[in-house]
């Protein structure tokens, strides 16, 4: 089965609504173009999500949100709940992204809430998962990788996993410029499919997309999409240039 290409773009906290309006109307025209072969996401921060999906309904890009909360609605001061996410018309969520993980200590169990109840309430993960440059160096990468992807996933069906994107990040390359070269990156890829069908079965592994993140730009996109198991990329700080976004995407497509 042949996988969509599938590009976000993860903000984390940069811009305010205004440049928000600013980016994606900058950014949409020729978007339809590059949706044909390539599903595109902005994951713009919580308080810009409203003026985002504004210009966003109804076209080809496709809304995220950053993070959710496991709980329904109540006292958690400070959260955001899937069904405020529904309201909005966001149809992805990124979980367990390495800054969660590593700046506000979120751990398997507690990312593996919050995927289930994002499923639950018809928002797709994009599940981050990625090790750490001293994990890599200690021989430790395909246990991490393991731990977190049976961790994270614990108790999905195979129907869930329809719904899953897979971002296998390591952490030493966010945001630092250097990318993994291509093969690495592929070879972790391949791992991760493979530690998909350990938990799910082949056909659950064939499907799933298995995205790269990690100083991803115009320049590396083409090579890195061009791996047999990298399905897109999760992108910080060249998404936050309507047409750096832009060129990656076309670049990658090409
Ligand atoms: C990220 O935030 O997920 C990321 C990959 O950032 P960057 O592209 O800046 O490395």
């Amino acid at each position: 089965m042949a996988r969509k290409l599938i590009i976000a773009a993860n903000w984390k906290m940069n811009k305010g609504p205004a440049e928000t309006v600013e980016f994606i109307k900058a950014f949409l025209p020729g978007a339809e173009e590059l949706s044909a072969s390539c599903e595109i996401v902005i994951a713009p921060p919580f308080v810009c999500m409203s003026a985002a999906a504004g210009l966003l309904t109804d076209s080809v890009v496709a809304l995220s949100a950053q993070n959710v909360s496991e709980q329904e609605e109540g006292a958690y001061t400070g959260e955001v709940s899937t069904s405020m996410l529904n309201e909005l018309g966001a149809q992805f969520v990124i979980l367990g992204h390495s800054e969660r993980r590593s700046i506000y200590g979120e751990s398997d169990e507690f990312i593996n809430a919050k995927v289930k109840k994002a499923l639950a309430s018809d928002l797709k993960p994009i599940f981050c998962i990625g090790e750490t440059l001293d994990e890599r160096e200690g021989g430790k990468l395909e246990e991490v990788l393991r731990t977190q992807v049976s961790g994270g996933l614990a108790g999905l069906s195979e129907a869930d996993m329809a719904n899953v994107v897979v971002a296998y990040e390591p952490v030493w390359a966010i945001g630092t410029g250097v990318t993994a070269s291509p093969e690495q990156a592929q070879e972790a890829h391949a791992f991760v499919r493979s530690l998909i069908k350990e938990n799910f079965g082949a056909t659950v592994a064939e499907a799933t997309r298995i995205q790269y993140g990690g100083s991803v730009k115009p320049g590396n996109s083409a090579e890195l999409m061009a791996q047999p198991d990298i399905d897109g990329a999760l992108v910080g700080g060249a998404s936050l240039d309507a047409q750096s976004f832009r060129d990656l995407i076309a670049n990658g497509v090409a």
